[in-house]
């Protein structure tokens, strides 16, 4: 059976151009700065994002953890959003490795910060106080069900960071979705922020690896803290080749995810027992919540999808998330509408 995997962008499996270019690409020791692959991905993926350097590491955690870490010193604080990835889903790295102090602010169901709480929660000069430093973003924003934030308010907050000599680190795991779902090119949402992290594996098929990119200063001392966290990996270019091949190609098809989600939701918002927690998705996420008298919990009705060979997150007692990616086609969108509706009459 050919499984509908919805549960997240993250699993899809390389596609056969990426394993092939895997299998020739040439390498070397990354450590030493010798992988060239590595080195071609590193530049591509700066110049994309209209940054001076990249650094390729493991995952969007260890790219936001070293972002987090290079820009702050131990004992200062990170201002981010209480629905932040950051926040929420990163076992609390940048305090537990790092020693810096999360200060959470309410993220707007639009996914954006208000201009007046991050203001408001930037420390003055006492002893009392952590030093602020940094201000992180996230785009398109996880947990507010796949929303965008514009260029326009991603300098906004950027002119007020600065201005009080604090930094913007932007979580863009999805970067590249919110540029398709804006029609605008990558590089205005992430050029007014110091340093950005986005993932090769999510929704752009490689099957490793994010980049962090910022200038060469922050890249420096981002290479060093990779290092000793154990992220300096060798012949990392058999992974580097795929990821050239995520930006070059995998980016510029995300808009037919985001229409084939769109289309999902739109047969999910019309099946008694089933409404979108945050209306029409904006990029390739859909949050759905059940009704109990449909089934009594959203685990009883996956269980019965995975029989089926369709797999749907569970983020909830009766909610579920419902990703669209490179492996869903129009049939398996159809499959599944099929499903859900099968499970409301049921
Ligand atoms: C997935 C995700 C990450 C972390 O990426 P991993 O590669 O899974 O560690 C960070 N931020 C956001 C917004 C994400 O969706």
């Amino acid at each position: 059976m050919n499984i509908i995997d919805l549960r997240s962008d993250t699993v899809t499996h390389p596609t056969p151009e990426m394993r092939e270019a895997m299998a020739r690409a040439e390498v070397g020791d990354d450590v030493f700065g010798d992988d060239p692959t590595v080195n071609r991905l590193q530049e591509l993926a700066a110049q994309k994002m209209g940054k001076e350097a990249g650094l390729l590491v493991c995952s969007g955690t260890m790219g936001n953890l070293i972002g987090v870490l290079a820009h702050c010193q131990r004992g200062e604080e990170a201002i981010m959003g209480d629905k932040a990835h950051t926040f929420l889903f990163e076992q609390g790295g940048v305090s537990a490795l790092g020693g810096v102090f999360p200060h959470t602010i309410p993220n707007q169901a639009d996914g954006t910060l208000k201009f007046e709480d991050i203001e408001g929660a930037i420390r003055g000069e006492d002893v009392h106080f952590p030093v602020s430093r940094l201000v992180i973003l996230e785009n398109t924003h996880n947990r507010c069900g796949g929303v965008v934030l514009t260029a326009e308010y991603t300098r906004q907050v950027a002119a007020l960071a600065h201005k009080h000599n604090l930094r913007l680190h932007l979580d863009g795991a999805r970067i590249f979705n919110a540029s398709a779902a804006q029609g605008v090119n990558v590089k205005e949402l992430s050029e007014p922020a110091d340093s950005i992290t986005f993932c090769l594996s999510k929704a752009l098929c490689a099957p490793v690896g994010s980049v962090l990119c910022g200038t060469q200063d922050f890249i420096y001392r981002a290479r060093r803290i990779r290092k000793q966290l154990g992220g300096g990996m060798r012949q990392a270019g058999v992974l580097a080749a795929a990821g050239i091949i995520a930006i070059e190609k995998m980016s510029i098809r995300l808009h037919e995810d985001h229409t084939r989600a769109r289309r999902l939701a739109e047969g999910l918002a019309g099946l008694k027992g089933f409404s979108l927690d945050f209306g029409m998705p904006p990029s390739n996420i859909v949050f759905v919540t059940m009704d109990p008298f449909v089934k009594s919990t959203a685990k009883e009705a996956a269980d019965i999808l995975d029989r089926e060979g369709i797999k749907v997150g569970v983020v909830g007692e009766h909610r579920f998330r419902l990703v669209t990616h490179y492996w869903i086609d129009d049939r398996a969108v159809e499959k599944t509408l099929a499903a859900f509706s099968g499970l409301s009459r049921a």
